[in-house]
């Protein structure tokens, strides 16, 4: 076990970094890279963040482990595989596998820190000046204080929950992280919330086998994404068994914890369910951060306020990740910290370096998957006019399920944005089984500028459904 400090090491660092996620351990382990000293404070024993411990990884092993589930029992029989029975899925003796292996990558957070000679400090972070990070040891009574040049905030986000006050009974449901804790699988789920983290959660209890019903506001999922994926993937859900419960408010949820509970919606509906989990959105970890005491400046979401090159208003403090509140993905947070230390430490060439928040690519793991990057069509037609937008769309079977009965055949559906007389290429949206995949590569060329006429002359590699972006007529 690499070591974990419990006092400063020396009278002043370079750089210490509050929180050891993504974000932090990114930026940490690059500001060590040019030599610096440097020392990340964690509040939990493991390094990794939310996407290691209770975000990306488990989620995606979950998605596999529903995506299997879904070619064994509507795929495999088209393929003319017999004897297929009806495979059931362990989900406590999963979970105890999963676990082990996100404590494995939290060691190999550890080791990396140990060999690049970053200090893991576990402790509660917290500013007392701007250059004073005060350590509170786990056991909440040690404490010490870490003096540094610069000190970054990358502390995340956790899950929002209404209180009891707002809707009664709200603390009887659980959040996504608490979804991670799940020895076994809820046999009835209502997942409340219509972003990517209830779509995708609903789908793989749904794909598991749970009842799951899906609690909206509105009439589609994934509000914000392109109206083609919201008005493909809401159907398709449906059709796959999720029950949606559209332009639905949770009123109340009656029951006692670890027995039957009921979700009563403003229209009158009531759910019985064993599990209410709530995706209604994040909020950032600022509280207790000494943010007031440091001078830190917050919006009115309580996400730290940042210019383009993640400073703050306090001269020498900077913010990454979640907490920023802007693109609240992994490779996001990570990118920024790298680019925040090569600006910070490293040569001359990078005294500019910053991250552009342009055509980030995205996935859903949502089923089938979603891709997408850059303007959605309403984004584009209102940044650049409706006589200057044009649409090339597609959808189609794909091939994979020519072999597969009528009805579990997966929609794919795929749509080009492109703005001005030389077709520049300003959205890419699909969804269809492989745009998981896919989209990265399609990423590279929106963030190079491609025109429609480059996606037309690359030659298509066939037989694929990638291919129908390149030939769309
Ligand atoms: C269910 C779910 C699924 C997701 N799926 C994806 C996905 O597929 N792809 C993707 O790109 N992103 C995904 N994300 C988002 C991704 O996890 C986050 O964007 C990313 O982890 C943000 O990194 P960060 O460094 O800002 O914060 P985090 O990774 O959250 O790290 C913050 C760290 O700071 C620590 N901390 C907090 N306060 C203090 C303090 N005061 N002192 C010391 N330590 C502190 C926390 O314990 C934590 O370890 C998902 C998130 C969730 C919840």
């Amino acid at each position: 076990m690499p070591p974990i400090f419990d006092k400063p090491t020396t009278e002043k660092y370079d750089y210490v970094v509050i929180g050891g996620g993504s974000g932090g351990s990114g930026t940490a382990r690059r500001a060590a890279m040019y030599g610096k000293k440097v020392a990340v404070v964690e509040a939990t024993p493991y390094l990794g963040g939310t996407c290691v411990n209770v975000g990306c990884v488990p989620k995606k092993l979950m998605w596999n482990a529903a995506d299997l589930r879904d070619r064994f029992r509507h795929h495999a029989a088209g393929y003319k595989f017999t004897n297929l029975g009806d495979p059931t899925f362990d989900w406590g003796a999963f979970k105890t596998q999963r676990d082990a292996y996100i404590r494995r990558l939290n060691g190999i957070y550890a080791t990396n820190f140990d060999k690049e000679g970053v200090e893991f400090h576990q402790g509660f972070g917290r500013l007392t000046s701007p250059n004073t990070v005060e350590v509170t040891l786990p056991d909440g009574k040690g404490k010490y204080a870490l003096t540094a040049d610069h000190v970054t905030i990358a502390v995340g986000g956790q899950p929002t929950l209404p209180s009891d006050e707002e809707i009664p009974g709200a603390s009887l449901g659980i959040d996504s992280d608490g979804f991670f804790a799940l020895e076994e699988q809820p046999k009835r789920v209502a997942v409340i919330g219509a972003g990517y983290i209830a779509v995708e959660l609903a789908g793989v209890f749904n794909a598991l086998g749970s009842e799951t019903h899906l609690i909206i506001r509105g009439e589609t999922v994934l509000r914000t994404f392109d109206p083609i994926l919201q008005e493909t993937l809401t159907p398709w859900m449906e059709h796959t068994g999720v029950h949606i419960h559209k332009g639905s408010k949770v009123a109340r949820v009656d029951g006692v914890k670890g027995q039957a509970l009921t979700v009563v919606t403003d229209k009158g509906d009531k759910i019985e369910v064993d599990t209410v989990l709530w995706a209604i959105g994040r909020h950032p970890s600022t509280k207790n951060l000494g943010l007031e005491k440091a001078g830190v400046k917050v919006d009115e979401r309580g996400d730290i306020i940042v210019d383009n090159y993640q400073n703050t208003n306090v001269k020498n403090i900077y913010a990454i990740g979640d907490v920023q509140g802007k693109w609240l993905l992994t490779p996001v947070a990570i990118a920024a910290g790298r680019r925040l230390s090569n600006r910070l430490f490293g040569p001359e060439k990078h005294k500019n370096d910053k991250l552009d928040y342009d055509n980030i690519p995205t996935v859903v793991f949502s089923h089938p998957p979603i891709g997408t990057v850059g303007l959605t069509e309403p984004q584009a037609r209102k940044k650049y006019g409706d006589d200057a937008i044009k649409i090339y769309k597609t959808s189609f079977k794909s091939l994979y399920f020519s072999q597969v009965d009528q009805d579990l055949k997966e929609p794919t559906v795929y749509k080009l944005v492109v703005a001005g007389p030389e077709e520049k290429v300003v959205g890419v949206h699909i969804i269809g089984q492989g745009s998981d995949e896919a989209m990265q590569g399609f990423g590279v060329a929106v963030k190079m500028g491609a025109t429609k006429e480059d996606f037309d002359n690359t030659v298509a590699i066939h037989p694929t459904s990638a291919e129908e972006l390149v030939t769309l007529r």
